[in-house]
């Protein structure tokens, strides 16, 4: 890393000593821009940098609500708004007790990034809530989402800051906000949340875009090696909505995915995965992984004891990480590659750990990294977002027709500079290049705001 770097490096760290994730984040990004910081000597004195780590806003608070027991319930909320150079600031909403700011703010500085790949008019931001939708009623979060909207909705705005769903935010959740902001502002502004529901302004194919994309990718960054998708075996974690949809596309394509996971645990579908009993398990009944083996015979389940996963120790050609942060550690990337592993997809956030990350790129494995491989989602909500402003909809093929083209662009943006920079087929590094640079060109046009 050059002494430029290195000094904002070390500033993050100081800064934000206590969020291991965010630094984690951070430093990805750093590591693989070297050589455009040496390109470009103005950085420096023009703090680009420095512009880059800061969110422009950070807004935290109090979500309380009543529990069906009659007791009051306090949550923290977060958004962070922070990065609207290229557009309104866009990102998804996390309900999970894992929330906190570091996770906030990890999330908030890829999404900057993710969306400036897409070739989009979309900024970065991020929220959510420590809240846990597990076990609630629906009556809970219903009242729990409309308490965190009461106070987000001064904050957010069709042309300010769209937020979406991400994990624990799906589109029962997205309902609710979207019905409290509505009442709060009594107007129909469709394009202030994304991944709405079809009968009030959502798009065809946005709950299939993150799974359906991350497969487009990887069918592409495949294809630019030589080598493809059909009958390849794949592993995806996760049985939440991108993993699902990564899933059923992975299949279309001719792959036989045959394991799958929650955080409780994963099964090994020798056979492959029947995806209509896995939809209905996790979509319909909101069950655990572990029904799936007792309804389907010849099924293995195995129980997650560690933070090594013991879906990365089944033998495939693909791994796609579909669940959560840092959840392929060194010693699954370890298992993976002894047992021949060509590709992974991250369909997750940053959910290899950076030692991971650096151990596939060492042994020459292709990695598609979560910013570009799994902007299909964002992009979407971008393409739902336009079609609310022209109160038109398309039709699912037409979306989906653009998620792939745009997926394509984006590989190849990738490529692209991965190689214009002398880093042939490290994709991270193209990735982060790619998004930088058109972010500091952005930066610069604008002035010292
Ligand atoms: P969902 O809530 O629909 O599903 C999350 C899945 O991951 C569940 O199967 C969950 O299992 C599992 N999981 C959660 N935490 C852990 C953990 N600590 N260890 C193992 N498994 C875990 O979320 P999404 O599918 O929407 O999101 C998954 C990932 O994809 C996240 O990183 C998200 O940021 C990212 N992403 C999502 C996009 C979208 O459009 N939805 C867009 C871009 C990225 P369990 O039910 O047991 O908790």
């Amino acid at each position: 890393m050059n002494s430029y770097l290195e000094k904002v490096l070390n500033e993050v760290k100081i800064k934000n000593h206590n969020e291991p994730e965010y630094i984690q984040a951070v430093e990805e990004v750093l590591s693989t821009i070297e050589r455009v910081i040496d390109k470009h000597p103005e950085y420096e004195n023009l703090a680009i940098l420095e512009r880059m780590v800061e969110p422009e806003r950070l807004i935290t608070f109090r979500v309380p609500y009543i529990n069906d027991e009659g007791k009051t319930i306090v949550n923290r909320g977060y958004r962070v708004q922070f990065n609207s150079l290229i557009g309104p600031y866009k990102g998804g909403l996390r309900f999970h007790p894992s929330v906190n700011q570091s996770i906030m703010k990890f999330l908030g500085f890829e999404q900057i990034f993710k969306n400036a790949l897409t070739g989009l008019p979309i900024g970065g931001g991020k929220g959510g809530s420590d809240f846990d939708p597990k076990g609630k009623s629906d009556n809970e979060i219903m009242k729990f989402c409309q308490s965190f909207m009461t106070e987000l909705q001064r904050h957010i705005g069709q042309d300010v800051d769209v937020p979406a769903g991400d994990i624990g935010v799906g589109a029962r959740e997205i309902g609710y906000l979207f019905g409290q902001y509505k009442r709060i502002k009594n107007a129909y502004e469709g394009g202030v949340l994304t991944g709405k529901g079809l009968s009030y302004g959502g798009s065809l194919a946005r709950k299939e875009a993150t799974g359906f994309g991350l497969v487009y990718f990887m069918r592409e960054m495949l294809g630019a090696n030589n080598l493809n998708l059909n009958g390849k075996t794949v592993l995806i974690s996760g049985s939440g909505n991108v993993a699902i949809y990564a899933c059923q596309k992975a299949q279309e394509l001719g792959a036989k995915v045959v394991a799958m996971s929650d955080s409780k645990g994963c099964v090994y579908d020798k056979d492959g995965i029947d995806l209509a009993l896995m939809k209905q398990i996790k979509e319909v009944e909101r069950g655990r992984i572990s029904e799936y083996a007792k309804r389907k015979s010849g099924v293995e389940y195995m129980e997650t004891t560690s933070a090594d996963a013991p879906i990365w120790t089944i033998k495939a050609d693909i791994a796609l990480p579909c669940a959560t942060q840092n959840e392929v550690t060194l010693n699954s990337a370890k298992s993976l590659v002894e047992n021949g592993v060509i590709a992974i997809g991250e369909g997750a956030n940053m959910p290899c750990t950076k030692e991971a990350t650096d151990y596939f790129l060492e042994k020459g494995i292709l990695v598609a990294p979560a910013k570009a491989a799994n902007a299909g989602g964002v992009a979407t909500s971008a393409i739902e977002m336009s079609q609310n402003s022209m109160r038109y909809y398309l039709t699912f093929e037409e979306v989906d027709a653009k998620l792939e083209r745009i997926m394509i662009n984006i590989f190849k943006s990738c490529q692209k500079a991965s190689e214009e920079y002398g880093m042939d087929k490290n994709y991270v590094a193209g990735a982060n290049i790619a998004s930088f640079t058109k972010l500091a060109e952005a930066m610069i046009a604008q002035g010292v705001v």
